[in-house]
């Protein structure tokens, strides 16, 4: 049995990524910044919450993470913790920048100190290549970094972070480029997250007005449950190396909303505001990825269509709010992908 340790295990992809390895008979071991708050919402709702051990750390204290190392032996070891919000970065960027950055640093130094053969993977993002020209899209794997936010640019010291582990220790060190990908487990400060909850809640007269910032931006969206797959097999393979996590397709804000509101039957104008305030400092026009090397190297295959994904999104966006009403409080029964 593989031992594996998931930071950032209470986030919608580490409770995706759990249910994925206890499938696939793995001891699994999440980390958690305090053991008696924790925020295990999305473990119960995929009812894995009672087959997993979770271990308080500050990812901040190199001393800490060797210790959690020594002890529980793991084979793999995924570091999805992070301060994941890019509008919250504006709001805390010294914050962002110490967790994201440091806490990468500590884990692998803690790794090359324990065990040089755990094999490491990291949670990249899109983000960290900022406002690519249109014509030079898709973005593949060899892009230069050019981060507009405090998150893209903790985002690509923390690759970087990975990649020289790997480049100067010879540590199993694969970062995961992903681009957006959502779930009903999205956190609720994700706008994808805010537009599906309250537009549901609109159809069940449960709630007035949507709020929104920029409609005008394009991104590449895809489905978390199916994304968990490709970081797992990055880290099967024989040598480590990054890829680009995505769907391949752009589409824009604006039509992610129509489509939600259409699928609903509600008339968009009558509830939905823009509000010059949720406007970013500086945001991406449009970004999307080729996942070519994913689908060619890792066998990855993703094939969700962007109509496919907003069917989805809504029926299970749907069920969850109908759950959230009743407050619910024993997990449904969710299959794992
Ligand atoms: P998420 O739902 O926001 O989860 C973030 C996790 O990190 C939570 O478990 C949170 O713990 C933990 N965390 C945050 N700040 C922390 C801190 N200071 N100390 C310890 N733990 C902390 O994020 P996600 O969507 O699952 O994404 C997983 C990873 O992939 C993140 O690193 C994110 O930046 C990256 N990523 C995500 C996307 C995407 O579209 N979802 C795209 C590219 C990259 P609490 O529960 O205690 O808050």
């Amino acid at each position: 049995m593989k031992t594996a340790i998931i930071t950032g295990i209470t986030g919608q992809d580490g409770a995706y990524l759990s249910g994925f390895l206890l499938n696939k008979n793995y001891r699994v071991i999440g980390i958690v910044r305090n053991a008696s708050v924790v925020n295990a919402k999305n473990l119960k709702y995929l009812g894995v919450y009672d087959k997993i051990a979770l271990i308080e750390a500050n990812l901040l204290d190199l001393s800490n993470i060797i210790r959690i190392l020594d002890k529980n032996k793991p084979d793999e070891f995924y570091n999805l913790a992070a301060q994941s919000s890019v509008s919250l970065s504006f709001e805390q960027p010294i914050g962002t920048l110490e967790f994201n950055i440091v806490s990468v640093a500590n884990i692998l130094e803690a790794i090359k100190i324990v065990n040089p053969k755990i094999k490491f993977y990291q949670a990249s993002s899109s983000e960290m290549f900022g406002n690519v020209r249109k014509e030079n899209l898709p973005v593949t794997e060899n892009f230069v970094f050019h981060p507009v936010s405090p998150y893209g640019i903790s985002k690509a010291a923390a690759h970087w972070i990975a990649v020289n582990y790997r480049e100067a220790y010879g540590i199993f060190s694969a970062c995961g480029i992903l681009f957006n990908h959502e779930s009903i487990l999205r956190g609720n400060h994700f706008v994808t997250k805010k537009i599906l909850n309250t537009a549901v809640k609109i159809s069940m007269g449960e709630a007035e007005k949507l709020n929104l910032g920029n409609l005008k931006i394009y991104r590449d969206w895809g489905y978390a449950p199916k994304y968990i797959e490709a970081m797992w097999l990055m880290v099967q393979q024989e040598s480590p190396k990054d890829y680009i996590i995505c769907s391949g397709e752009a589409h824009s804000l604006e039509e992610f909303v129509q489509k939600v509101f259409e699928k609903l039957d509600l008339e968009l104008e009558k509830f939905v505001t823009i509000d010059k305030n949720l406007y970013r400092p500086v945001d991406l026009e449009i970004i999307y990825g080729d996942n070519s090397e994913a689908k060619g190297k890792l066998g990855w295959n993703y094939d969700m269509s962007f109509e496919q994904l907003m069917n989805r999104l809504i029926e299970d966006e749907i069920q969850y709010v109908r759950l959230e009403l009743q407050d619910v409080s024993t997990p449904p029964d969710v299959t794992l992908e």
